[in-house]
């Protein structure tokens, strides 16, 4: 693949995330929608926690079988295999698998930095903006309780400004992936993405732009050839062997909705005002996410017009195994889509597959109808 060894850096980031020790201290947060532009305000390492595919141990005792690979896994993941990596964590609630999770999770790092953060379900509510305004402040205080230091506004605007710069980047890297899908593969695209939410913001941001630069003054151009664009959602897409398939099957990502895609990249805030504001616009501005229970069709709506704005030939939808969010929205769906004629291949998948070879013959089915189409 062209331009694969200049993306060396962020494969092996995404492969080994623990590899290194950071210079700064380090506070996991699990997806999604946690501002973590504070927590780089306060001089720590935002650090994503995204499951493990290592063996379940301790959490059998915890975590039922039947809960969502992402709860079980990311808890696996700190208590047995980088219990000493994270100084502290902040932990997003956003349904009741969540809320047990970070109980558990609390009850057993008493000695850390600990947080709750409680986004609003329902965003239509009047009091919803009220109640994320006051999540922002709780965080702020108690990043400043364990730092000893308060953020100030002009430092928390650094960061905002930062953060918004990479995902700039990222979303040229996306327009280039999108028109030349042989120059940067799926794969490569998201674990772009992927790092960001692993690495310190300014080397991430520096190697992209180094990236970037090359493909531009590379003058190299591919059209899509046999490529057939797909819009990709749901909330993760795990393993990512799954985008190897995608590249294989030549089924280029045009659009997607996914929290580690579009969901983190378009999250950019308006640099005006005040910066409590802007992270609190940007939070209302998002879209539709399974277990926030806005408006049941928002789910129908996006898909469909990312769909079609983005011009894809059909859908691919990840669902993640026992996730009690996507099951309420699936069948809507899938019957929605059916009914628009609009193709659509669902794939259920966990945070601890580690072999996709069992999808291969499906996707290889839903690319043979897509190019029938
Ligand atoms: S939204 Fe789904 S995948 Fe995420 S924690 Fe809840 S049940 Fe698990």
């Amino acid at each position: 693949m062209v331009m694969e060894g200049a993306f060396k850096t962020f494969k092996e980031i995404c492969e080994d995330p623990y590899r290194s020790v950071p210079s700064k201290k380090v506070i996991g947060l699990t997806p999604t929608d946690i501002p973590e532009e504070l927590i780089h305000a306060s001089g720590l390492l935002p650090f994503w926690i995204m499951g493990t595919t290592a063996p379940i141990k301790r959490v059998t005792a915890l975590i039922p079988d039947n809960a969502c690979s992402f709860a079980r896994s990311s808890l696996e993941l700190v208590l047995e295999y980088q219990r000493d990596f994270f100084d502290g964590f902040v932990i997003s609630q956003v349904d009741d698998t969540t809320q047990h999770m970070s109980d558990l999770w609390e009850r057993r790092f008493r000695d850390r930095f600990f947080h709750k953060f409680l986004a609003p379900r329902q965003l239509s509510r009047p009091s919803a903006r009220f109640w994320f305004e006051k999540e922002l402040y709780y965080l702020k205080k108690a990043l400043e309780g364990f730092t000893g230091k308060t953020i100030e506004e002009n430092e928390l605007w650094e960061s905002i400004k930062l953060f918004n710069e990479d995902k700039k980047w990222l979303l040229k890297l996306y327009d280039i992936k999108k028109r030349s899908p042989d120059l940067v593969s799926n794969r490569t695209f998201f674990e772009a993405v992927k790092a960001s939410l692993l690495m310190e913001k300014e080397e991430h941001l520096n190697v992209l732009r180094k990236v970037i630069d090359e493909l531009e003054t590379s003058q190299r151009t591919n059209g899509q050839g046999e490529w057939i664009p797909v819009v990709l959602c749901g909330l993760f897409v795990e393993p990512f062997e799954i985008f190897d398939l995608l590249d294989e099957y030549r089924l280029n990502v045009v659009g997607d909705n996914l929290i580690v895609g579009s969901r983190y990249i378009y999250g950019i805030c308006k640099e005006a005002d005040n910066p409590l504001q802007a992270l609190t616009d940007r939070h209302f501005s998002r879209p539709n996410l399974s277990p926030v229970h806005d408006d049941p069709f928002k789910i129908i709506k996006d898909v469909t017009s990312l769909f079609y704005q983005s011009g894809a030939k059909g859908v691919i939808y990840l669902h993640i195994q026992y996730c009690e969010s996507q099951e309420f929205d699936l069948p809507d769906l899938r019957r929605y889509l059916r009914e628009e004629g609009i193709p659509l291949l669902i794939i259920t998948t966990d945070f601890q597959t580690k072999h996709v070879g069992l999808l291969r013959t499906r996707i290889e089915a839903f690319r043979e109808l897509l190019g029938k189409a």
